[in-house]
């Protein structure tokens, strides 16, 4: 397949998990591809791997909380690549802690990255995307459908993007098409915490019984930023190996 030849995207939080997935598979789909995050070392080397690859990529930093950073992403993907047609805008953090234990700044850092930066994002590529008749995919998360003890900011940043977009998709309907989708359990470094047993629970809360691979979520992705979804928009897609329709399985 070769849905976005011609094309220039940009792909948040992708020097690893989901995001680097994504950048990889849109390039390998035809894609001129800027690979951002603000891990420089990690970005680099996605944007060279999918160079070696015989793509087109480059790492610019951005950290997505900042207004300064989009416009200066804006430009630099302007120079490199021209206007973007995919917008894929996944980077988060996550910190885990009862509501009232939460200090106030560690709310607004993780709204800042997490949803404001869906914001941001539509705010500095509208232009863009509606020149190019584009399209942006969010990386929500099935937390955003359900309560998960400590983790208040996070499914509340992660139910405002899907409300968000939804929102957007209203809004700039005719031009641009805006979805998100909503991973399960699946196997990047945020793992790296859990243990096996740990592990071992989660896959079995899941009908396919087994924890999700990024390049799953990285196909999702690309399928909703592609023609193929061409009258899909303002969706929510969960990709999550059933775990949500798994009875108990919250
Ligand atoms: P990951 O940690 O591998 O990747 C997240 C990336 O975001 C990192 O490269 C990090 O450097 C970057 N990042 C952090 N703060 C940033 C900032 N301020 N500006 C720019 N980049 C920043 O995690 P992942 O598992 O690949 O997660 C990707 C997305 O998938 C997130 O939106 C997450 O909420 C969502 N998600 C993941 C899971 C899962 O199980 N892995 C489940 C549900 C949802």
């Amino acid at each position: 397949m070769n849905r976005f030849s011609g094309q220039t995207a940009v792909v948040t939080g992708a020097a690893s998990g989901i995001g680097a997935a994504s950048a990889l598979r849109l390039a390998a789909e035809g894609a001129s591809v800027v690979v951002s995050d603000i891990a420089d070392e990690a970005g680099e080397a996605v944007a060279a791997a999918i160079r070696a690859d015989g793509g087109r990529a480059a790492y610019v930093r951005c950290d997505v909380s900042s207004e300064e950073d989009w416009t200066a992403l804006r430009d630099e993907t302007h120079a490199r690549f021209g206007p973007v047609a995919v917008l894929h805008s996944n980077a988060f953090i996550h910190t885990s802690g009862a509501a009232h234990e939460l200090p106030v700044a560690v709310w607004d850092r993780e709204m800042a990255v997490n949803l404001r930066a869906l914001y941001l994002a539509t705010r500095t590529f509208l232009d863009d995307l509606r020149a190019e008749r584009g399209s942006l995919v969010a990386t929500s998360s099935v937390h955003a459908d359900f309560g998960l003890p400590g983790y208040p900011v996070y499914a509340a940043a992660k139910g405002g993007m899907c409300a968000l977009v939804r929102q957007l998709a209203v809004e700039y309907g005719p031009e641009v098409r805006f979805n998100s989708v909503l991973p399960g359990p699946i196997l990047t470094e945020v793992w790296n915490d859990v243990d096996e047993e740990g592990r071992r629970l989660s896959a079995d809360a899941t009908a396919l019984a087994r924890l999700g691979r990024p390049e799953e979520v990285a196909s999702a992705v690309a399928f909703l930023a592609s023609a193929d979804a061409a009258y899909i928009t303002g969706t929510n897609l969960v990709v999550d190996g059933g775990w949500t329709v798994k009875k108990d399985s919250k």
